[in-house]
C-alpha cells in the first residue's frame, strides 16, 4: 500500500475519515498472529481481499500480498479462503 501524507483531515470527506485514521496509525504492531499466504494453494479468488477488515490485502500480479504495517492478525482471511491457503503463525517465527 503506497503511503499517504494526511496534513489534517477536516479536509477529508466524511467517509474517508477512518481510512484517513487507518492510514497514520500502522494497526500492524497489535499484531500477535500474522497470516502467511500459500500461494501454491491460492486460486486468486479474491475472498480474503474481500473480507479483510482493514483493507490490508492488496492485489499484485493477481494474487494477494499482504501489507504487515496495516494487517491486524485477525485471523479472517485465513478463516473465509475456501482453499486454506492462508495460515496464521506466531508473529516472531
Ligand atoms: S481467499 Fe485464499 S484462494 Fe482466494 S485469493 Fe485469498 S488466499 Fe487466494
Ligand atoms: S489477518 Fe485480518 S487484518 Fe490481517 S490480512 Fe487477514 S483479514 Fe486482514
Amino acid at each position: 500500500m503506497a503511503e499517504v501524507k494526511i496534513r489534517n483531515l477536516k479536509d477529508l470527506p466524511p467517509m474517508t475519515v477512518s481510512m484517513g485514521y487507518m492510514l497514520i496509525n500502522k494497526t500492524g504492531v497489535w499484531r500477535s498472529m500474522r497470516p502467511v499466504i500459500d500461494k501454491e494453494k491460492c486460486v486468486s479468488c479474491m475472498i480474503c481481499w474481500k473480507y479483510c477488515p482493514d483493507a490490508c490485502i492488496i492485489i499484485e500480479d493477481n494474487k494477494p500480498v499482504i501489507n504487515m504495517d496495516y494487517c491486524k492478525g485477525c485471523g479472517i482471511c485465513a478463516e473465509e479462503c475456501p482453499r486454506k491457503a492462508i495460515k496464521l503463525i506466531e508473529e516472531g517465527k
